[in-house]
């Protein structure tokens, strides 16, 4: 299993090519709960979110036989390889369908990336990766059950410890388990002591679902504002399953109310722009569903969300993307 070694290595593997991101007090989150309450400030990061870590140490790890990389993801981590692979001046195909929006397709193209669009679903892109691995020696990196992508993703873990040694709690989003699977390997390999929280949301809550059965299972997926936090953990889960049981202390569930509210919160008080799966921490401790008992951090992971989006949902109104869909 991935702990301490395997991220300390990706740390110096990504150094330089990553931006190390801080953590910043908060003023009002601290007066809210009584305990110092810290943000790490990840939404900052080269392509907007996380995901370039992992992306980029499974980049630097490939040996020289690969044609280059391939993924069929239209989010944060198919920004993320356009980005390292460019970076590392290999080639990278992202696969994705027709009715992905042209704004996602063109977002993507512009960091670098070879767009090749197939069939009418995710399964049908997805295909296309298979394909290349098959017939045209690319790799393929998947967005989170992979040990180089784990790793590089882990090294939140040793900034965040590095900047409040004596964190009693971590607040980490969650879906398919590769930020909070290498994250909490990092802490728990450090400071076994310290809490490590999941949050997501209560729409298709994935690895809820699988650690409560046991076992990796599907959930139905719905709208929801934390649209990174979509997608399941795959049946044939290898990694992050296993991570999230052995690590993971608890995972609290979030209403599309409360994920607002923490968009809000963070965009008023905070003066910070966040999507929706960035916003879980500060929506739990602002909901009570996590009560600090010590130094705690919340990790924003993202900032890649549609900017009338977010004005409607900092505005206040009540946006309700499954009643918009219907
Ligand atoms: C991918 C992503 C997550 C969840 O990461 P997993 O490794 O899938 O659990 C959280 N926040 C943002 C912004 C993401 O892009």
């Amino acid at each position: 299993m991935i702990g301490v070694a395997e991220i300390a290595a990706a740390r110096e593997r990504i150094a330089g090519r990553v931006r190390r991101t801080f953590c910043d007090p908060s003023p009002s989150l601290t007066e809210r709960t009584g305990h110092p309450v810290w943000l790490k400030l990840e939404h900052q990061q080269i392509t907007g979110a996380f995901k370039l870590r992992g992306a980029t140490n499974a980049v630097a790890r490939l040996g020289p036989e690969t044609g280059g990389v391939t993924a069929a993801s239209t989010g944060n981590h198919g920004r993320a390889l356009a980005h390292a692979a460019s970076a590392a001046g290999i080639p990278c195909i992202i696969c994705m369908s027709r009715l992905v929006p042209r704004n996602k397709v063109d977002a993507i193209r512009s960091l670098g990336a070879e767009i090749r669009i197939v069939g009418e679903s995710q399964d049908d892109a997805q295909e296309e990766v298979d394909r290349l691995v098959a017939d045209e020696d690319f790799t393929s990196i998947p967005p989170f059950d992979h040990p180089d992508v784990i790793a590089g993703q882990g090294t939140l873990g040793l900034e965040m410890l590095e900047d409040v040694p004596d964190a009693a709690t971590v607040l980490v989003p969650l879906s398919g388990g590769g930020l909070i699977g290498g994250t909490a390997a990092a802490i728990k390999g450090t400071r076994p002591e310290v809490r490590v929280v999941g949050l997501t949301m209560e729409r298709g809550a994935a690895m809820q679902a699988s650690l409560e059965a046991g076992h990796p299972v599907r959930v139905r997926e719905l709208p929801t504002l934390a649209d990174s936090l979509g997608g399941g953990i795959g049946l044939h889960n290898r990694h992050t399953f296993e991570l999230c049981r052995t690590h993971v202390d608890e995972v609290i569930l979030l209403s599309e109310e409360e994920i607002a509210g923490g968009i809000r919160h963070i965009y008023r008080e905070e003066r910070q722009v966040v999507e929706g799966a960035a916003a879980v921490g500060v929506a739990a401790l602002l909901g009570g569903q996590v009560r600090p008992e010590g130094p705690t951090v919340s990790l924003l992971s993202g900032a890649n969300i549609d900017m009338d989006l977010h004005a409607r949902i900092v505005a206040g109104e009540d946006v309700d993307l499954m009643r918009e869909a219907s």
